[in-house]
């Protein structure tokens, strides 16, 4: 982990955040340790859409079905 100056209020913030917690600007990760942390992030997010897909479509069913 290390600290980047957020390119909207050069505060110090962690390369690990997605957005700037001082002012919400988005933080681009530079080349350093990129790897682990958004693969982990990306599976996070799909689980998620699955998951609501999955309530969606049987929402759906239960509807048409009656
Ligand atoms: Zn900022």
């Amino acid at each position: 982990m290390a600290l980047i100056k957020c390119p909207s209020c050069a505060k110090d913030v962690s390369d690990q955040a997605d957005t700037c917690p001082a002012c919400g600007h988005p933080i681009k990760r530079g080349l350093l340790g990129r790897a682990g942390t958004e693969r982990t992030f990306n599976i996070g997010c799909l689980v998620v859409v699955i998951v609501v897909l999955v309530l969606v479509v049987a929402g759906m069913c239960s509807t048409i079905v009656r």
